[in-house]
């Protein structure tokens, strides 16, 4: 559903990422990890076109994003949601208007219908009665992620991207929420790159790992894959560090 080849991306006169290939499959969670600074959300912002490439292509849905005119670039958008590492909502918006931001800008329907998906969306990321009228200074961080993933919901999207979405969650509130994510994956069929730190997240929903390392992929592949690896990083992040 995404096809990543020979991708390079730079800032001035450095190449961030240099020069790799990956390959989502539709329907499947792909978990990204490495280092702080390897190029994780870098790669995700160019892959929905945030930041420009350098080289390389990007097929998204079967088509080369970037090489498409403004209106069917639209086109192609609506059909992701994203959850950003940072600043995820809109803070002068209640989560009700947050969610219904996307359908605002993107479809024209009425008032009472557009709040109607919206508020089915808060109830399906299973926010309690009454969060869909609070300002996002008002909620926890759990809640936060989840008026977040309501909102890249709301347009019925294939993909979703998730830029490390349990960071700062107790463990029961990220394992509450890899549980949405992975009911999400059955209910709607739909394809997740997450992002993520998270242990737990990779043996818990990702279907597969890639493993980036300063701007390259180390590997790709299933967990048991991934923790037979011999790179060293892999093996000190599976296994601890080495005395
Ligand atoms: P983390 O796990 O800490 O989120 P990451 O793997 O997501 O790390 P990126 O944010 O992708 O890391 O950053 C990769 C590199 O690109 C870093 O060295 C960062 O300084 C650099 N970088 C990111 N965005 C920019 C930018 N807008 N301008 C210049 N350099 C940037
Ligand atoms: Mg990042």
């Amino acid at each position: 559903i995404i096809s990543i080849r020979d991708l390079v991306v730079g800032f001035d006169g450095r190449n961030v990422i240099d020069g790799f290939s990956l390959d989502v499959r539709r329907g499947e969670v792909l978990g990204v990890i490495g280092p702080s600074g390897s190029g994780k959300s870098v790669t995700l912002r160019t892959v929905i076109g945030l930041l420009p490439k350098r080289s390389g292509t990007i097929e998204v849905l079967g088509r080369e994003y970037s090489a498409l005119p403004r209106k069917q670039r639209v086109e192609i958008e609506r059909r992701w949601g994203v959850l950003f590492q940072q600043g995820a909502l809109f803070s002068a918006l209640t989560v009700l208007e947050n969610v219904e931001f996307p359908l605002r800008e993107h479809l024209d329907m009425p008032r009472k219908l557009r709040r109607d998906i919206a508020r089915f969306k808060i109830d399906l990321v299973g926010l309690p009665v009454g969060a869909e009228n609070l300002y996002p200074s008002e909620l926890s961080g759990g809640m936060i992620k989840r008026a977040a993933l309501a909102r890249a919901l709301s347009l019925d999207p294939d993909i979703v991207f998730l830029d490390e979405p349990t960071a700062g969650l107790d463990p029961i509130g990220a394992a509450r929420f890899d549980e949405l994510v992975l009911s999400l994956k059955d209910a709607l069929g739909l394809t997740v790159y997450m992002v993520t730190h998270d242990l737990d997240s990779l043996v818990t929903v990702c279907d597969r790992i890639a493993a980036l390392g300063s701007g390259k992929l180390l590997e790709v592949g299933t967990l048991a894959e991934l923790m037979n690896s011999d790179d060293p990083w892999l093996q000190d992040y599976f296994h601890g560090p080495r005395a």
